[in-house]
């Protein structure tokens, strides 16, 4: 199983590190890709390690993180490297950081490009944004461009407008919130389009709900599924990982 988006290098797991891998490895999770908040992003992901467990660095500069123009020259750099799976977390955020929305479209704009040019899946961040985001997509996707709609919580149509533009959509904690509404959403569209995911240490899935994520819980979202989708958790797990797999070529 993986946890296609974990922020599992930040500070909220120093103290118990090894005791949150354990537990995510005993889950059943073999593989974690970690989306970028900013450049400082590179160091931390790269001192992640565990015996069992394999990480998966992105490239990005998170939207709410976005204060000005961007520094795409270190970024285009460090999105070369061959270790770096993906291009994100990118994307539009206007509930948290609406002051500088031109500056999130460039910086969107740009990671669109980069993941474009480098073959590289781009990781989509998107809150109160849902319109422009789909609109900026369809301007730049020339056929070359593919990646995840991370934490999905559209309506069914605007997740089929995602998976025709050649997207993903990544499934986290959300699923499992009640009155979240995204399960009854999910019943509309494929299994095959949907990778698993936790964005820990936030929106922990229930019945933690409020408290802190962590990468074992990626199976819970799974057992939602398996629920959702009448299918076992070994079935959800199988085919969630190849989805993973082929998008992140891991
Ligand atoms: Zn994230």
């Amino acid at each position: 199983m993986i946890d296609t988006h974990c922020h599992i290098y930040v500070p909220q797991f120093t103290d118990d590190l090894s005791e949150v891998l354990d537990r995510a490895f005993e889950a059943g999770i073999t593989d974690i890709v970690m989306p970028s908040i900013d450049l400082t992003s590179k160091a931390a992901m790269a001192a992640m390690h565990h015996d069992r467990i394999r990480f998966h660095p992105m490239a990005g500069i998170h939207p709410c993180d976005v204060k000005g123009t961007i520094e795409e020259t270190a970024l285009w750099k460090w999105a070369h490297e061959p270790d770096v799976v993906g291009i994100g977390e990118s994307g539009l955020d206007y509930y948290w950081s609406s002051d500088y929305i031109p500056e999130q479209k460039d910086s969107f704009r740009f990671h669109c490009r980069l993941a474009r040019e480098l073959n590289k899946p781009l990781v989509i961040h998107n809150r109160e944004s849902t319109f422009d985001m789909l609109a900026i997509l369809e301007e730049e996707q020339d056929g070359r461009l593919r990646g995840i709609w991370h934490c999905f919580n559209g309506s069914s149509d605007e997740g089929k407008t995602a998976i025709d533009l050649g997207f993903h959509l990544g499934i986290g904690g959300v699923v499992t919130f009640k009155n979240g509404g995204v399960d009854k959403t999910l019943t509309d569209l494929p299994l095959d389009c949907l990778v698993l995911e936790t964005d820990a240490p936030y929106l922990a899935p229930a019945p933690h709900r409020g408290k802190r994520n962590e990468p074992a819980y990626t199976q819970l979202v799974g057992i939602k599924l398996s629920a959702i989708y009448e299918k076992s958790l070994a079935e959800i797990d199988a085919i969630t990982t190849e989805t993973a797999r082929n998008l992140f070529n891991i």
